[in-house]
């Protein structure tokens, strides 16, 4: 029999009936009590720096003012919190906000479907809209995606950890590589493309490609805007749809709103969550190009489509990109991470790779156990970071775009301390580091 402990015993921890599925939690093992941008403090006051900002979720940061006045005023006046798709105020405003910041100015011609408030609960909305659409039942996705952790974008899903979990098969999917270097990868699309088309290839034509334009979990791998453009062309080809989920490259993550700006495509479908809400309120949207939406009413429901309080501190967020300053002071972020980077992947060209892409940028360890060291030390200088990649190699630097350019610095002093620890002279042979602030970068940018 199993005997529940009480909770009137003493020692007992709480956290200890949390069920073996936890994970973050296991190398950032604090109890974390409040936060202000990008601080965080725990339940013993030590302040550590965020470069996990919730893998993406709080791109604003922690708390953001202006974010949380709106939501203060908002429950503080009885608005509705939760109401399924039913009209509310706060909806109007987001809608109309939406519309107005984000759609307009690029001439985006798309209509929302509010999903449940996860990424996957886009993903797999998105999923069964292109099937339905194309009455066909393969879509293309691709290795190293991650998409989410439901059956359908598990399917999608390259991680083959991940997809073990599953417990039926995971199928209908046809999987390619992503996005590799020069014209290789065009071809690879090229020919899957002209296989499609062989009668005899046995390959039925797919109903979508499913694409991150930054691999998040996958390893920061950034495609190219001229794969991603064949990637677009290959699909009207075959005429199956074209889905992005910038689910966790998307809302300014890596630059502009939408991370497919640059490559200059217009995907069918475009799933957006994590820091669409802009406060860690959960919330997904849908984006449709309007001659593919064809839900019937009620085809695709579900109880948690009306969060209120997300609408309210999405259009605040929303707002913040009115701003030219607010823009201006993500570029120079950007740029200074981006030179950081770069810098220390210069400083240990044997050991270090520079990913990524705007304030979505990485290190790619050529040693993953040497990845792991870091991280766990940076944890300890008071670092929150994680790791990504097909063998968590890749140390993923995810701070909020609005992180303060001190604290910025500070986070990356930490890093460059853990870095050099574990890559010391002692261990590799190699001179020491010094935190370089505006030297020019070694790695291809695209214009
Ligand atoms: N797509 C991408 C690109 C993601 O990064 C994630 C989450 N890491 C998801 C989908 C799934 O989102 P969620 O965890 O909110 O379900």
């Amino acid at each position: 029999m199993n005997v529940h402990p009480s909770p009137i015993v003493r020692h007992f921890d709480p956290f200890s009936i949390e069920s073996n599925v936890r994970s973050y939690c296991r190398r950032m093992a604090s109890t974390f009590r409040r936060a202000l941008n990008a601080e965080v403090w725990d339940d013993e006051g030590r302040r550590y720096i965020d470069f996990l900002s919730a893998c993406g979720a709080l791109n604003y940061g922690h708390n953001h003012p202006a974010l949380k006045a709106e939501l203060l005023k908002y429950i503080c006046g009885d608005g509705i919190a939760t109401s399924m798709d039913l009209h509310t105020s706060a909806k109007r405003a987001f809608l109309a906000k939406f519309f107005g910041t984000v759609l307009l100015p690029r001439r985006l011609d798309y209509v929302i479907q509010f999903p449940g408030p996860t990424g996957t609960n886009a993903v797999e909305a998105a999923l069964k809209l292109a099937r339905k659409v194309t009455k066909r039942r393969d879509v293309v996705a691709f290795t190293n995606a991650f998409h989410g952790m439901s059956l359908g974008a598990l399917a999608a899903t390259g991680s083959r950890f991940a997809r073990g979990g599953a417990g039926v098969p995971l199928s209908h999917v046809h999987r390619l590589p992503f996005a590799c270097a020069g014209n290789d990868g065009v071809k690879v699309l090229h020919d899957y493309r002209d296989a499609v088309c062989d009668p005899s290839s046995g390959i039925e034509a797919p109903a979508a490609f499913i694409v991150e334009t930054v691999q998040g979990e996958g390893g920061l791998t950034v495609a190219p805007y001229e794969w991603l453009r064949a990637l677009e062309s290959v699909a009207r080809d075959l005429g199956a749809l074209v889905i992005v989920d910038d689910v966790q490259a998307g809302c300014g993550r890596t630059g502009p709103f939408f991370s497919f700006e640059r490559a200059n495509i217009f995907p069918d479908i475009v799933c957006l969550a994590k820091s669409i809400s802009g406060f860690g309120l959960p919330m997904a949207v849908v984006l449709i190009k309007p001659q593919f939406d064809r839900w019937r009413p009620a085809e695709h429901n579900g109880t948690f489509r009306g969060n209120n309080h997300a609408f309210v501190t999405a259009t605040a967020a929303l707002g913040l990109w009115e701003n030219k300053k607010f823009q201006s002071d993500i570029t120079t972020r950007e740029q200074e991470l981006w030179n950081w980077v770069d810098g220390i992947a210069a400083d240990y060209p044997r050991f270090l790779e520079a990913r990524g892409i705007g304030m979505m940028q990485g290190l790619r360890f050529a040693d993953p156990h040497i990845a792991v060291e870091v991280a766990d030390r940076a944890v300890r200088n008071g670092l929150l970071i994680e790791l990504c990649g097909p063998h968590d190699e890749v140390l993923k630097l995810l701070p909020p775009l609005t992180i303060e350019q001190e604290v910025l610095e500070e986070g990356l002093y930490r890093l460059q301390d853990a870095i050099r620890a574990c890559l010391s002279p002692a261990r590799m042979g190699y001179r020491r580091y010094r935190l370089r602030r505006s030297e020019g970068s070694s790695r291809k940018r695209e214009t």
